[in-house]
């Protein structure tokens, strides 16, 4: 083992060779900047790679083949707009109704005045009994929150409480909204 050491010694103290040479320090040739600074429009100085007015990075110059195939983007982009716009211009909105067969039977119980007509409550209640809903939603999905510590469960108990607190609340004001019943429901 110690042999193998004493022979490895002179290899491990080999001076590097050749020394570090031109080819290391080589510069990459320098890319051509931008002229003017494009945050404050400032010209940049001779060298320069910070704006000496807003301190903005000095950017690198777009090379002219760079720069062409920007425009020919720009020229694309703007013909694909320009063309949307007139496809979209050309649709007769006016004259699109979707067909019996496309919307399912029950579609019409989503509408708005369908559910008030059959619940029987007026709007006000209505809205606040959707609200209410979404609350009582709500005190159920914090219940979906797993609590690792006591504060974090003591935190969900809160957030609970919270949500009961303003279903309880619509609920309230839609009693209070509801109009009273009228001769014929009775
Ligand atoms: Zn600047």
């Amino acid at each position: 083992m110690a042999e193998v050491v004493q022979d490895a010694q002179p290899e491990f103290w080999r001076p590097p060779s050749p020394p570090v040479s031109e080819e290391v320090a080589v510069r990459e040739p320098v890319p051509s900047m931008a002229e003017a600074c494009p945050r404050c429009g400032s010209e940049f100085l001779l060298g320069s790679h910070f704006c000496h007015t807003c301190g903005n990075r000095r950017p690198e110059a777009l090379s002219p083949s760079a720069r062409a195939d920007a425009a020919v983007i720009a020229q694309v982009w703007e013909q694909g707009v320009h063309r949307v716009r007139e496809f979209v211009r050309g649709i007769p909105w006016r004259q699109i109704k979707f067909p019996s067969w496309a919307l399912p039977s029950w579609a019409h119980y989503l509408h708005f005045h369908e559910i008030k007509n059959r619940v029987g409550l007026s709007t006000g209640s209505l809205i606040a009994f959707v609200v209410g809903l979404a609350c009582v939603a709500g005190a159920l999905l914090v219940g979906l929150l797993t609590a690792k510590t006591y504060v974090d469960w003591q935190a969900i108990q809160f957030y609970r409480a919270e949500w009961l607190l303003g279903a309880t609340a619509a609920f309230v004001a839609g009693i209070l909204l509801k109009k009273p019943a009228r001769d014929d429901h009775e």
